[in-house]
This record gives structure tokens, sequence and C-alpha cells, in this order.
């Protein structure tokens, strides 16, 4: 039998204005969905059905706890490192530098 999957058309599009690599985003999605995903081309595949919506929401809630800088609120950010469950964000904007749990 046939699953019936979903696909995120532009996410090569969503990790390059979050200045992310596919990978670490797929890897958040598939924790936070728990459905197993996969990349092709620059397209995300998700193994399930999964509503727009709930896929936009997760996105979102990604820019907002991995991306966002939490002091300037500008998406300028990189990862700088990961440490025992934590990542370091630094921001390029306002040059802030913290920690978040990592997902
Ligand atoms: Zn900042």
């Amino acid at each position: 039998m046939q699953g019936s999957r979903t696909i995120i058309k532009n996410f090569s599009q969503i990790v390059q204005v979050a200045r992310r690599t596919p990978d670490e985003l797929a890897k958040y999605l598939t924790k936070e969905i728990a459905v197993p995903v996969s990349m092709d081309d620059t397209k995300l595949v998700i193994n399930g059905k999964v509503a727009a919506s709930v896929l936009n929401a997760k996105i979102q809630k990604y820019f907002e706890a991995y991306v966002i800088c939490k002091e300037c609120h500008k998406p300028d950010t990189h990862v700088g490192g990961t440490d025992r469950g934590y990542i370091t964000i630094v921001c390029e904007a306002c040059g802030a530098r913290y920690t978040v749990k990592h997902y």
C-alpha cells in the first residue's frame, strides 16, 4: 500500500532564509511531527499526511526558537556550535551570543 506523503516544495528556500543546513531543519521537523522525512533535491518529503497549517506552525516555532535573535529579533543568526544538548546561537546583526536547548 502506498502511504500518503506531504511535500514541502520551498524547503531549500526556507533553510536559506534560516541560514541553516537542510539537515538541521529536517531533523527538527522529524522530531516535532514524529514522521520520517527525506530530502528530494530542493524539496522535503514527509512520509505521512501532515496538514500544511501544522507544518507552518512548526517551522514558525523553529524560527522563533533557533533563528530569530532574542536580543534584536532579526533572523541574522548562525549556529556557533553545539555542546551537550545546547546550541550556541550567534547573531551577526547585534553580536548577541546565547545558548538554547537542542531539539
Ligand atoms: Zn541580534
